[in-house]
């Protein structure tokens, strides 16, 4: 079975749970991140999530947004 690598999103950084404790992951780029472990990328698994910057910035981008901003679904226009 495949590790699966937990990646952001939108930076596209890794998380390298490797070595820390609980809430101390780092976050990488993924070539480093293979390098590190000696993996090719076909050996590993994506899960994407968001890295605390980024959720931190993308959660302030909805807040502080106009609304319409928040709209996914539904009308468009107007
Ligand atoms: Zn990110």
């Amino acid at each position: 079975m495949s590790p699966v690598v937990q990646k952001c999103s939108l930076c596209r950084r890794v998380r390298d749970d490797g070595g820390t404790e609980v809430g101390q992951e780092t976050w990488g780029d993924l070539r480093d991140f293979l390098i590190k472990y000696d993996l090719r990328p076909i050996d590993v698994d994506f899960s994407h999530t968001f890295c605390p910057e980024c959720a931190h910035a993308y959660r302030n981008a909805l807040l502080y947004r106009t609304p319409q901003a928040l709209k996914v679904s539904g009308d468009a226009g107007s």
